[in-house]
Protein backbone atom coordinates (compact mmCIF):
# COMPACT_ATOMS: atom_id res chain seq x y z
CA UNK A 1 0.00 0.00 0.00
CA UNK A 2 2.96 2.23 1.01
CA UNK A 3 4.35 1.80 -2.64
CA UNK A 4 1.03 2.99 -4.70
CA UNK A 5 1.12 6.07 -2.04
CA UNK A 6 4.51 6.48 -2.91
CA UNK A 7 3.42 5.93 -6.90
CA UNK A 8 1.12 8.76 -6.68
CA UNK A 9 3.04 11.27 -4.61
CA UNK A 10 5.85 10.86 -7.39
CA UNK A 11 3.51 11.42 -10.06
CA UNK A 12 2.05 14.82 -8.12
CA UNK A 13 5.37 15.58 -6.82
CA UNK A 14 4.33 15.21 -3.55
CA UNK A 15 5.94 14.56 -0.35
CA UNK A 16 4.47 10.82 1.45
CA UNK A 17 5.89 12.19 5.04
CA UNK A 18 2.64 15.05 4.10
CA UNK A 19 0.03 11.81 3.78
CA UNK A 20 -1.03 10.15 6.88
CA UNK A 21 -2.97 6.42 5.99
CA UNK A 22 -6.21 5.28 7.29
CA UNK A 23 -6.72 1.50 7.51
CA UNK A 24 -10.56 1.63 6.96
CA UNK A 25 -10.90 -1.68 8.95
CA UNK A 26 -15.15 -1.69 8.92
CA UNK A 27 -16.27 -5.34 9.01
CA UNK A 28 -12.68 -6.68 9.41
CA UNK A 29 -11.89 -8.80 11.86
CA UNK A 30 -9.65 -7.99 15.04
CA UNK A 31 -7.28 -10.27 14.03
CA UNK A 32 -7.20 -8.65 10.51
CA UNK A 33 -6.56 -4.93 12.46
CA UNK A 34 -3.37 -6.77 14.34
CA UNK A 35 -1.78 -8.13 11.79
CA UNK A 36 -2.23 -4.89 10.41
CA UNK A 37 -0.68 -2.92 13.97
CA UNK A 38 2.00 -5.77 13.67
CA UNK A 39 3.10 -4.26 10.15
CA UNK A 40 3.35 -1.09 12.49
CA UNK A 41 -0.39 0.36 11.07
CA UNK A 42 -1.87 2.84 13.97
CA UNK A 43 -5.01 4.36 12.58
CA UNK A 44 -8.03 2.77 12.02
CA UNK A 45 -11.12 3.71 10.80
CA UNK A 46 -14.64 2.15 11.58
CA UNK A 47 -18.11 3.08 10.33
CA UNK A 48 -20.14 1.12 13.12
CA UNK A 49 -20.37 1.60 16.58
CA UNK A 50 -21.13 -1.25 18.31
CA UNK A 51 -18.69 -3.36 16.12
CA UNK A 52 -16.11 -0.72 16.93
CA UNK A 53 -16.36 -1.39 20.65
CA UNK A 54 -15.13 -4.50 20.37
CA UNK A 55 -11.89 -4.03 18.53
CA UNK A 56 -11.16 -0.81 20.42
CA UNK A 57 -10.89 -3.38 23.51
CA UNK A 58 -9.24 -5.83 21.64
CA UNK A 59 -6.23 -4.00 20.01
CA UNK A 60 -3.27 -2.33 22.00
CA UNK A 61 -3.93 1.03 23.66
CA UNK A 62 -1.88 3.16 21.31
CA UNK A 63 -3.76 2.86 18.17
CA UNK A 64 -5.50 5.57 17.21
CA UNK A 65 -9.25 5.04 16.41
CA UNK A 66 -11.31 7.62 13.86
CA UNK A 67 -15.30 7.61 13.01
CA UNK A 68 -16.32 7.82 10.04
CA UNK A 69 -19.80 6.69 9.43
CA UNK A 70 -22.94 8.82 9.46
CA UNK A 71 -23.71 9.73 13.39
CA UNK A 72 -27.23 9.52 15.14
CA UNK A 73 -26.92 11.63 18.30
CA UNK A 74 -28.11 8.40 20.36
CA UNK A 75 -24.60 7.50 19.78
CA UNK A 76 -22.38 10.67 20.31
CA UNK A 77 -21.44 9.87 23.90
CA UNK A 78 -20.59 6.49 22.89
CA UNK A 79 -18.50 8.14 19.94
CA UNK A 80 -16.91 11.13 22.06
CA UNK A 81 -15.24 8.30 25.08
CA UNK A 82 -14.10 6.24 22.71
CA UNK A 83 -12.38 7.87 19.80
CA UNK A 84 -9.77 10.05 19.01
CA UNK A 85 -11.01 11.93 15.61
CA UNK A 86 -14.42 12.06 13.95
CA UNK A 87 -14.33 12.60 9.99
CA UNK A 88 -18.45 13.03 9.52
CA UNK A 89 -19.70 15.83 11.60
CA UNK A 90 -21.76 17.78 8.99
CA UNK A 91 -24.58 19.18 11.75
CA UNK A 92 -23.58 21.87 14.67
CA UNK A 93 -25.68 19.80 16.75
CA UNK A 94 -23.94 16.60 16.77
CA UNK A 95 -21.15 18.96 17.12
CA UNK A 96 -21.99 20.46 20.75
CA UNK A 97 -22.92 16.94 21.70
CA UNK A 98 -19.98 15.45 20.76
CA UNK A 99 -18.06 18.34 22.82
CA UNK A 100 -20.48 18.74 25.70
CA UNK A 101 -20.10 14.51 26.02
CA UNK A 102 -15.70 14.39 25.38
CA UNK A 103 -14.75 13.49 28.76
CA UNK A 104 -12.80 16.56 30.31
CA UNK A 105 -9.41 14.48 31.27
CA UNK A 106 -9.62 13.68 27.47
CA UNK A 107 -7.76 15.95 25.02
CA UNK A 108 -9.86 17.49 22.70
CA UNK A 109 -11.79 15.51 19.85
CA UNK A 110 -10.36 15.81 16.88
CA UNK A 111 -13.06 16.58 14.06
CA UNK A 112 -13.06 16.37 10.01
CA UNK A 113 -16.09 18.94 8.65
CA UNK A 114 -17.99 16.16 6.33
CA UNK A 115 -18.68 18.22 2.65
CA UNK A 116 -21.26 17.25 0.34
CA UNK A 117 -19.35 17.90 -2.93
CA UNK A 118 -21.14 17.75 -6.40
CA UNK A 119 -21.46 13.79 -6.94
CA UNK A 120 -21.33 13.36 -3.38
CA UNK A 121 -22.58 9.99 -2.87
CA UNK A 122 -24.91 10.32 0.17
CA UNK A 123 -27.14 12.94 1.09
CA UNK A 124 -24.46 13.25 4.22
CA UNK A 125 -22.36 16.52 4.37
CA UNK A 126 -22.71 19.86 4.82
CA UNK A 127 -23.69 22.09 1.32
CA UNK A 128 -20.67 23.92 0.61
CA UNK A 129 -22.49 27.51 0.64
CA UNK A 130 -23.66 26.53 4.44
CA UNK A 131 -19.46 25.35 5.40
CA UNK A 132 -18.58 28.68 6.77
CA UNK A 133 -21.03 29.34 9.33
CA UNK A 134 -20.59 25.57 10.59
CA UNK A 135 -16.56 25.78 10.54
CA UNK A 136 -16.94 29.00 12.91
CA UNK A 137 -19.57 27.78 15.33
CA UNK A 138 -17.83 23.94 15.48
CA UNK A 139 -14.68 25.73 15.62
CA UNK A 140 -15.55 27.74 19.09
CA UNK A 141 -16.73 24.31 20.68
CA UNK A 142 -13.93 24.11 23.53
CA UNK A 143 -13.67 20.20 23.61
CA UNK A 144 -13.43 19.66 20.02
CA UNK A 145 -10.74 20.87 17.55
CA UNK A 146 -11.44 20.89 13.82
CA UNK A 147 -8.74 19.79 12.00
CA UNK A 148 -9.79 19.87 8.56
CA UNK A 149 -12.65 18.95 5.93
CA UNK A 150 -13.85 15.12 4.38
CA UNK A 151 -15.21 14.14 1.06
CA UNK A 152 -17.23 10.93 -0.01
CA UNK A 153 -17.54 11.48 -3.68
CA UNK A 154 -19.50 8.81 -5.78
CA UNK A 155 -17.42 6.38 -7.24
CA UNK A 156 -16.66 7.07 -10.30
CA UNK A 157 -13.73 5.52 -12.81
CA UNK A 158 -12.95 8.34 -14.59
CA UNK A 159 -9.99 10.37 -13.14
CA UNK A 160 -11.12 13.53 -14.14
CA UNK A 161 -14.34 13.57 -12.58
CA UNK A 162 -12.49 12.37 -9.47
CA UNK A 163 -10.25 15.25 -9.58
CA UNK A 164 -13.27 17.68 -9.77
CA UNK A 165 -14.88 16.70 -6.35
CA UNK A 166 -11.65 16.68 -4.75
CA UNK A 167 -10.65 20.15 -6.02
CA UNK A 168 -13.49 21.96 -4.87
CA UNK A 169 -12.73 20.54 -1.27
CA UNK A 170 -9.13 22.00 -1.40
CA UNK A 171 -10.56 25.06 -2.56
CA UNK A 172 -12.97 25.38 0.15
CA UNK A 173 -9.99 24.48 2.92
CA UNK A 174 -8.25 27.27 1.28
CA UNK A 175 -10.88 29.88 1.28
CA UNK A 176 -12.85 28.75 4.19
CA UNK A 177 -10.48 27.24 6.60
CA UNK A 178 -7.06 27.15 6.33
CA UNK A 179 -5.71 27.06 9.67
CA UNK A 180 -7.20 23.81 9.23
CA UNK A 181 -5.27 21.74 6.72
CA UNK A 182 -6.25 18.25 6.70
CA UNK A 183 -7.99 17.06 3.51
CA UNK A 184 -9.93 13.74 4.71
CA UNK A 185 -10.02 12.35 0.86
CA UNK A 186 -9.14 9.51 -1.30
CA UNK A 187 -9.93 5.80 -1.00
CA UNK A 188 -9.21 2.25 -2.62
CA UNK A 189 -10.66 3.19 -6.21
CA UNK A 190 -9.55 7.14 -6.44
CA UNK A 191 -6.42 7.69 -3.67
CA UNK A 192 -3.91 8.86 -7.21
CA UNK A 193 -6.34 11.42 -7.74
CA UNK A 194 -6.83 12.19 -4.42
CA UNK A 195 -3.10 12.83 -3.90
CA UNK A 196 -2.93 14.75 -6.75
CA UNK A 197 -5.53 17.17 -5.03
CA UNK A 198 -3.67 17.34 -2.20
CA UNK A 199 -4.99 14.83 0.06
CA UNK A 200 -3.02 14.34 3.56
CA UNK A 201 -5.39 11.50 4.88
CA UNK A 202 -6.50 9.06 2.60
CA UNK A 203 -9.13 6.35 4.06
CA UNK A 204 -8.16 3.12 2.32
CA UNK A 205 -10.27 -0.17 3.45
CA UNK A 206 -10.41 -2.37 0.70
CA UNK A 207 -7.31 -2.13 -1.68
CA UNK A 208 -5.52 -2.69 2.37
CA UNK A 209 -7.77 -5.40 3.43
CA UNK A 210 -9.47 -7.30 0.59
CA UNK A 211 -12.85 -6.80 -0.20
CA UNK A 212 -15.26 -6.67 2.69
CA UNK A 213 -17.33 -10.13 3.16
CA UNK A 214 -20.78 -8.16 3.08
CA UNK A 215 -20.20 -6.12 0.46
CA UNK A 216 -20.78 -3.07 2.07
CA UNK A 217 -19.89 -0.01 0.15
CA UNK A 218 -18.60 3.33 1.90
CA UNK A 219 -20.40 5.03 4.57
CA UNK A 220 -23.89 2.83 3.42
CA UNK A 221 -25.67 2.49 6.74
CA UNK A 222 -26.21 3.69 9.95
CA UNK A 223 -23.76 3.97 12.82
C1 LIG B 1 -15.67 2.23 3.60
C2 LIG B 1 -15.18 3.61 3.61
C3 LIG B 1 -13.90 3.94 3.10
C4 LIG B 1 -12.96 2.93 2.46
O1 LIG B 1 -13.45 2.51 1.24
P1 LIG B 1 -12.56 1.51 0.31
O2 LIG B 1 -13.17 1.69 -1.02
O3 LIG B 1 -12.75 0.15 0.87
O4 LIG B 1 -11.16 1.94 0.37
C5 LIG B 1 -13.48 5.25 3.20
N1 LIG B 1 -14.26 6.20 3.74
C6 LIG B 1 -15.49 5.95 4.23
C7 LIG B 1 -16.30 7.04 4.82
C8 LIG B 1 -16.00 4.64 4.18
O5 LIG B 1 -17.22 4.39 4.65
Amino acid sequence: MRERIERACDASHRNPTEISLLAVSKTQPADALMAAYNSGQRAFGENYLQEAEGKIDALPKDCEWHFIGPIQSNKTRTIAERFDWVHSVDRLKIARRLSEQRPPSAPPLKICLQVNISGEASKSGVEPDQLAALYQAVAALPQLQVMGLMSLPRPTDDPELQRQGFRQLRELRDNICPQAPVLSMGMSQDLEAAVAEGSTLLRIGTALFGPRASNQTAQDSRA
